[in-house]
Parts: C-alpha cells; structure tokens; sequence
C-alpha cells in the first residue's frame, strides 16, 4: 500500500479543506458509524496505487508541450479499478485522488463488481485542436498501458472526456496488445463496443433518484421547480427527462452563465441553442440572464449541481433554498455546507448514489461486450432503473433504521461492502 503522503501537497487551498481530507473525513464518519477497526480505516483512506506520467505533445505549430497525467486506482478489493478520466484545468492529483476513493463506495454502493479509480490531465480541452488532443490522449493511454486492461483498470468518460476519446483509448491499448480490446475502457462509440444509453445514464440515474425522493416526500415531478446547474453531458440529459416529465426547469447554467424563466425553459430548444452556440445557454431568447452563483440560490423546489465541486459552501449555503439537493456532479457540497444542510432537513442526495447512472451503465456496456451479445436501448434503460431504484431503496432504509443522513447511510453501505470483502480475503502475506 502506498502513502498518501506520496500525494503532494500541490493546490491544497488553505480556505477550503483539501477534497481529499474531505473524502476521508465522510471515510472516517461511516466507519465510526460501522465500528469498523483503525486499521480498515488505515487501509481505505489510501489509495492502492499513485500513477502519474509526463505525455509530451506536439502541438499544430511544432511547439511540445508537456503534461502531467495521473491515474490514481484507489480500491480493488470488489474486482477491477473503474472510473473515469478527466481533463480539466482544475485537475489536481489530490482531486483525482479523492474523485478515486468516491469511485470505490459508488460501485459497491451499487452492487456492481469493481474498484474505484479516477484519472485526469490539467489541460483545457477547448484550447486545443482534435489532432492534438488525440496525440496528448493516446500517448497518455501508451504509458498507462500496464497499469490498465479489462480485468485490471477499466477508464470512462468524464468531465472534459467522451466516447471519442474512449475510441482513441481503446484502439491505442489494442495496437498495443495486437488485438482488439474493447473491454478496456467504457463510454465507446456504439460502433465498437459502446452500450445503447450509455450517454444519457448519468443524467438518467440523476433523474431516477430524484423521482423516487420526490415520491417519499408525496410530491409528483409534475409542476416541480428545478435549477440545474451545469448543461454538459450529466446537466442536459437530467433536464431533459425532467422536463419531458412535466417537471419546471427554471434555471440553467454553464460555465459562461445562465438564463431564468419562472414559467420554466423549453428544454429541447435549449439543447438546440446551446448545440449551435458552443455549448452556452447565455442569450437563449425568452429567457433573463442569470450567473452560475444566483442560480443555486433561486428558490425552488429540486436544485442539482451538475458541474465542478465546491460549488454549495459555508460562504452561500444560508441562502440555497431548494428542498431537495441531487449531487450530480462528485462532491459539489462542501463539508460544512453539508453539515448546514443537514442541520436544516434539507434532503441532500449524495453524489455516489445521484451520479451513479453513468458508470452503473459502464457496467453494463463492459457485461455486454464480455458475453458478445448487445441489448436495446429499452433494455439497458430497464436494468439501469433496476438498479438505481434498489440502491435508492437500500440508502433510505438505513437511513431510517440507524438515524442517520442520507449521505452518510450511502456511505455506511459502501464502505461496510468494501470493509467486509476487506475482512473476508485477509491481508496478504
Ligand atoms: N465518470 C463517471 C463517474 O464519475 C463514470 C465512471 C465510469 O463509467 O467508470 O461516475
């Protein structure tokens, strides 16, 4: 087991606790809530293996520019690594570690049979044209190459990443191995091993567990008020479904900013507009402008981060005032907004059990392609639902027998999985 002191100190930002501290801190609680021994905890809050290499690119004008690409593989005590890959500017080797420990209670959570991983490169993806992001991504692939594989470390999208740098990771290990290896990364294209709603899962597993907490509440999606913060992959496919329920999206925003409606936005012009205006909702007609930090303290009935973390701290959480907080994105609530929020009765779904759509249908994609046989879209929709449902179900009855938050009963299942396969297999030697 390696040290997390292995892990720099880089970018720890003394006015907000580290994501890493954080993540062990939610660790630490679960596992006092489990009486689970010191060391169990010792071993968890480490990740299993650090990876971080040097990819030099060259770029349109010949220059090369060299970056820093970690893979950080938390746990594999459940079966192989699985997480996605990221590329952001804010990507730091602590975030990717705790992004990695996340991974790990969001699989057992869901009672699907990996580890939890995470990788990410510092970069700006709009920055850089398609062919150098190719070279930067194969080569970061190519000395990744032993540290991944179908039962060894299984890579997906995430921010800044999509089924297009799946197709270069995938066809970079299979030169590689001088065989195609579709298992090998998730989230692909169709055409070469990728599952049918695969890119809508993370939003429809967003959409689910709101659904099912709106229920216990005795509420309908219908006429519910939601702000979505946040219109990429995860954000845009939630409001969708939402709207198409009969749900009132009000807000949306993008990094550049947002736009308001009381009487709800018409979701499927929006896609349209941001489609054809690089990816910004800013300026959509029929709408006021609105900027990414009123839209989280509007007031309505569902708000779901769907963007970066940190976004809901001590500094703003007095005024959100939705009911019902979705953790669309990993880790969008701070630890003591957290704590504000529970305070308050504020339901607060976690991002291991909000967000898990995406990687429950990775799952499912990497299931097909080991048994050759491909399922139709209706199918996989079914076993996501499934699954989402059950988990939803399981959080909310632990939640209730032992007294506990949501979050902190998605954490107690997780942890207590990993924690008894822990025990199970025994340390080694
Ligand atoms: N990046 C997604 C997540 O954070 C999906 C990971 C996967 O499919 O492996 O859950």
């Amino acid at each position: 087991m390696m040290s997390t002191s292995l892990l720099p100190l880089e970018n720890a930002s003394p006015a907000h606790i580290c994501p890493f501290d954080q993540a062990c801190s939610y660790l630490e609680e679960a596992a006092r809530e489990l009486k689970l021994d010191g060391s169990i905890v010792e071993i968890l809050s480490k990740p299993r293996k650090v990876v971080t290499v040097s990819i030099p690119v060259k770029r349109d004008n010949g220059e090369v520019q060299v970056f820093a690409g970690h893979r950080v593989q938390h746990c594999d005590i459940l079966g192989p690594y699985k997480g996605g890959i990221r590329y952001h500017p804010s990507v730091t080797l602590r975030e990717v570690s705790s992004l990695a420990m996340l991974m790990t209670w969001k699989c057992a959570l869901l009672g699907i049979p990996y580890g939890g991983a995470k990788g990410g490169i510092a970069i700006d993806p709009k920055l850089y044209s398609v062919g150098e992001l190719e070279r930067m991504t194969r080569r970061y692939i190519s000395e990744l190459i032993k540290d991944i594989g179908p039962s060894v470390d299984i890579p997906a999208p995430d921010m800044g990443t999509s089924a297009r740098e799946m197709a270069w990771m995938m066809d970079t290990y299979s030169v590689n191995m001088g065989h195609a290896v579709p298992g090998v990364v998730t989230g692909k294209p169709i055409s070469i091993g990728g599952s049918r709603g695969r890119e809508m899962a993370t939003g429809r597993g967003v959409f689910i567990i709101v659904r099912e907490a709106l229920a216990d509440l005795g509420k309908s999606l219908k006429g519910t008020r939601v702000a979505i913060q946040g219109f990429g992959n995860v954000g845009s496919a939630a409001a969708l479904l939402l709207y198409e329920a009969g749900a009132k999206v009000i807000a949306v925003s993008t990094g550049s900013g947002g736009v308001f409606c009381e009487a709800g936005l018409d979701i499927l012009a929006l896609k349209a507009y941001a489609a054809h205006n690089h990816r910004s909702v800013v300026g959509f007609p029929n709408a006021e402008p609105i900027s990414n930090a009123e839209l989280l303290t509007l007031p309505c009935d569902v708000l779901i981060p769907a963007a970066l973390e940190n976004q809901i701290t001590e500094e703003n959480v007095n005024q959100v005032q939705a009911n019902i907080i979705a953790e669309a994105a990993n880790g969008p609530i701070n630890l003591q907004a957290n704590k504000a929020l529970e305070a308050r009765g504020v339901t607060v779904l976690p991002d291991i059990l909000a967000n898990a759509g995406g990687v429950v249908v990775s799952y499912l994609e990497w299931v097909q392609g080991l048994s050759y046989v491909f399922w139709d879209e209706e199918r996989v929709n079914r076993e996501l639902e499934q699954l989402m449902v059950q988990a939803y179900r399981q959080v909310i009855q632990q939640s209730k027998v032992r007294q506990i938050s949501i979050r902190l009963a998605a954490y107690t299942l997780g942890v207590g999985r990993v924690a008894q396969a822990l025990l199970d297999r025994g340390l080694y030697p």
